[in-house]
């Protein structure tokens, strides 16, 4: 038996107790005659003590320990003299009478400790060294327990987990795929689902309906800050479902996880945005509720009031009001001012108007507007003396939200509202079928193509397609879009219309999606699902910034795994064997 109990589990009501503990040394210490030893394993660190005048033989060897080498000790738990608070077994040592060196280690490239020296990269490189500290192991053990929780809730609800293959056909809708090459089929290729959105709704047609499975999905996109190449969702479908059965059935285990992880009660029911209300009021599809500052438009209200040209050529303009900031000076306007000139935010520029502690109003833009105007904008804006109000104008109505969705995030940001233990929750509904793409000069599915246009706006896909709504929505907690799904087209005639707006033609929609179609000639119920993003749920409930930490093996920003060297070239035997030839251009 290598050990009789684990680092992180003996108290002083042990003391007395003859144990053996095996773990990593974490440092050691030399004090006097004694030798100290932090041993940790994933459980936790207890010290143990080598005491020279006992057993001089038996120090020399501690004394020999480096840091990270494996060691097993045998010895007598002791109340401590001097207790450490931090240490949930600070109030015990294992005085040593034994040890045995397991194993010995290279000196660690960083200090693995919850306070380590190593930067991104080293620890990256590293990875397996980083996951011992309990920092980054603790993030591992939530997931773990989220998963435990998604299982039981689901299970508990009548849904049943099913795996999905992971070599699959390509499908061109959506991201790129990563794709796989076949060897037995020469010149043919496999893709890694981008998700198991069309197996999944297979399987409502076997009659499966009730369905999850917390599944890999790969994308091949350009990197976008924290997203990773592979990812995991836990993945559901419905069969005889209407929207609000889903969203009902799956607000309910978020407040379930909330409660069970977190101990977080969220008693009230989630808000249902639509999408056109969100964007009116947040610029975002994925506002973050957590604070105000809503957008007021003030298109209407500055119309024949000045000669402010950038004010009167613009489609839109809007402003937010920040609370208490009129006391920003000069130089943090013009950092705000740079911040939505920044080209991925790419304002032209910012007018702020002050309102003083007597009332009164100074802006940027005092030259065109009367004292009058400006007291109506307060009033338009419900500003408060001391606020200071920050407007955006554009000639698109769309992108001018966006930015000034930009500039509301950072001044809650800077006002530090944007608490992350604080939890707002909403649902953002009825989306937009189809978002025109400039890349592709087309109509695109804004969700996926399977979505269902909602009924009373099928008739409009014939005349007006931008303006049809679809039964699809979004979970957004934080700002953060958390999940999202939507009730699917079962219907085989609907379907090849959407692929026909799609600019698809019968052949192509028949060779990408025929087995899809083709199914739904069987008997497809009526159903609708979603998927959560498990690495960003887990971020969110560790209080982490980035998903990267809640990944035991993640990828970096360009996509690779450092500490695999992924992606790499294969040699030329492979590729023969694959019929492939390798042309990289420069
Ligand atoms: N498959 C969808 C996605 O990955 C989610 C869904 O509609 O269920 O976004």
């Amino acid at each position: 038996m290598y050990r009789t109990n684990t680092c992180g589990e003996l108290r002083i009501t042990d003391a007395g107790k003859s144990v053996t503990l095996a773990g990593w040394v974490q440092r050691s210490r030399k004090m006097g005659g004694m030798t100290f030893v932090d041993l940790r394993d994933r459980y936790g660190i207890t010290q143990i003590v080598f005491n020279n005048e006992v057993n001089a033989e038996l120090c020399e060897k501690a004394n020999q320990l480096g840091r990270e080498f494996v060691i097993a000790v045998t010895g007598t738990v002791a109340e401590r003299s001097s207790k450490n608070k931090n240490l949930p077994t600070g109030d015990i040592e294992i005085i040593a009478s034994d040890l045995n060196i397991l194993n010995r280690s290279d000196v660690p490239p960083f200090t693995i400790e919850d306070n380590t020296d190593g930067g991104d990269d080293i620890r990256m490189k590293y990875r397996y060294l980083d996951l011992r500290r309990s920092a980054v192991r603790k993030n591992l053990e939530l997931r773990h327990k989220m998963t435990i929780e998604v299982r039981r809730y689901l299970d508990s609800k009548g849904f049943l987990e099913v795996e999905t293959p992971i070599l699959i056909g390509s499908t061109p809708e959506g991201a790129r795929d990563f794709v796989v090459p076949s060897r037995m089929n020469p010149g043919q290729f496999y893709a890694l689902p981008q998700s198991p959105q069309t197996l999944k709704q297979l399987l409502m047609v076997s009659g499966f309906d009730r369905y999850f499975q917390i599944a890999k999905c790969f994308r091949d996109e350009d990197l976008r800050a924290d997203r990773q190449p592979e990812f995991t969702q836990i993945d559901c479908e419905m069969s005889f479902v209407e929207q609000n059965d889903i969203i009902e059935l799956f607000e309910g285990m978020t407040k379930y996880l909330f409660k069970t992880i977190r101990g977080v009660e969220l008693n009230e029911p989630f808000i249902r945005m639509p999408w056109s209300e969100a964007m009116k009021r947040f610029g975002s599809d994925k506002p973050d509720m957590r604070f105000g500052m809503e957008f007021v438009e003030l298109k209407e209200f500055f119309n024949g009031k000045g000669d402010f040209a950038v004010f009167n050529d613009a489609a839109y303009i809007g402003g937010i009001c920040a609370p208490g900031c009129a006391v920003y000076t000069r130089k943090q306007i013009d950092q705000l001012t740079d911040f939505v000139k920044r080209p991925q935010i790419g304002a032209k520029g910012l007018v702020y108007a002050r309102v003083a502690e007597d009332g009164s109003v100074k802006s940027s833009v005092d030259k065109f507007y009367s004292q009058e105007v400006l007291q109506g904008l307060k009033a338009e804006m419900n500003a408060q003396p001391g606020d200071l109000i920050l407007i955006l104008s554009g000639d698109d109505v769309m992108k001018t939200r966006k930015q000034l969705c930009e500039l509301r995030l950072e001044m809650g940001e800077r006002l530090g509202l944007r608490d992350k233990n604080k939890f707002a929750l909403l649902w953002v509904v009825d989306f937009p079928m189809f978002e025109w793409s400039e890349e592709e000069g087309r109509l695109m599915a804004m969700h996926h193509p399977f979505t269902h246009p909602k009924d009373e706006d099928i008739p409009l896909l014939d005349t007006n397609p931008a303006a049809v709504r679809a039964d699809a929505y979004d979970m957004v907690c934080n700002g953060i879009e958390v999940g999202g799904g939507s009730i699917r087209i079962h219907d085989p005639k609907l379907q090849a219309k959407m692929f026909e707006i799609l600019g698809f033609t019968p052949e192509r929609a028949q060779e990408q999606f025929g087995f899809l179609m083709n199914a739904f000639k069987f008997g497809a119920p009526p159903h609708g699902g979603l998927a959560y993003g498990l690495d960003r749920w887990v971020s969110i409930f560790a209080g982490l910034d980035s998903i990267r930490d809640c990944i035991a093996f993640p990828k970096n920003n360009s996509g690779r795994d450092v500490m695999l060297d992924a992606p790499s070239r294969i040699d030329d035997k492979q590729l023969d064997e694959l019929c492939l030839k390798v042309d990289v251009k420069e």
